[in-house]
């Protein structure tokens, strides 16, 4: 049965309920930012230091891109789309011996946007076509750095793959939007690859972040509670409403 199938590869049942108690202090606690910087300059450098934590940030202007206006129906133009985001230029953490500098984690050639004026719970994701990960967020907030990571994640695996792969790979995950979207068929072996990429992706994501959660600038509870009830959750619960369509095809339909 493919219930039973992709069962044991979902989260488990229900919708995403921002409001249960344990979710939204979870929420709160990763959407304030780390640090304060007010009224975010369009480029700047500084550096932040409390006992044996430090931190280090600067950005610089970003060009556009069109991937810029698929977080919002944004009515505004090129130029001042362009100017709501910043390039992340060097993000260092460092505490004692754990430290996490973001640019290392990033593969030959990618780069990282973000958008501080962006709202709660932004979104995030990659541009393949011009290597850029997008951070709808302002990247001070742990989700901003959460999201960060995890899009390097796919990043790096999109980097590993060879070109006939990454090309299956991005058409898998637009037929899967699609799929939802339109209620069209999508095969059973597509759906797998999707979940397994936003598993490895996570998995990676961290990997990445562990310096911060030693250093307690992130709690575990926090990372498991937004990457299970709330990211992989939005993918299980797509891949469920597609079961309950039955418009997943496998080879002998079961
Ligand atoms: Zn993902």
């Amino acid at each position: 049965m493919k219930e039973q199938y992709f069962e044991k590869k979902l989260e488990s049942p229900g919708r995403i309920d921002l409001e249960k108690d344990t979710l939204k202090e979870t929420l709160s606690r990763i959407d304030t930012p780390i640090v304060e910087i007010h009224d975010f300059p369009e480029e700047g450098k500084w550096d932040f230091k409390k006992e044996s934590f430090e931190l280090s940030l600067s950005c610089d202007e970003a060009e556009f891109i069109p991937a810029m206006q698929r977080y919002r129906m944004d009515t505004l133009n090129k130029n001042e789309l362009a100017k709501q985001w910043r390039t992340l230029k060097s993000y260092k953490f460092r505490s004692g011996e754990d430290k996490l500098d973001t640019t290392e984690i990033l593969p030959d050639g990618w780069k990282v946007i973000f958008r501080p004026s962006s709202g709660y719970l932004g979104g995030a994701g990659t541009d393949d076509e011009t290597k850029t990960i997008l951070v709808d967020q302002d990247i001070t907030k742990p989700v901003a750095i959460l999201q960060l990571s995890h899009e390097a994640g796919h990043a790096q695996i999109m980097e590993s793959m060879t070109d006939e792969e990454r090309n299956f790979v991005l058409d898998t995950r637009k037929e899967f939007k699609e799929a939802g979207r339109e209620q069209q068929e999508i095969e059973g072996d597509k759906i797998d690859r999707v979940i397994k990429d936003e598993r490895d992706a996570w998995a990676f994501a961290l990997r990445t972040i562990k310096p911060l959660i030693k250093s307690g600038i992130l709690s575990l509870n926090d990372v498991r509670n937004f990457i299970h009830d709330i990211a992989l959750k939005s993918y299980s619960n797509d891949v469920r409403s597609l079961i309950e369509k039955d418009l997943i095809k496998t080879k002998n339909n079961k």
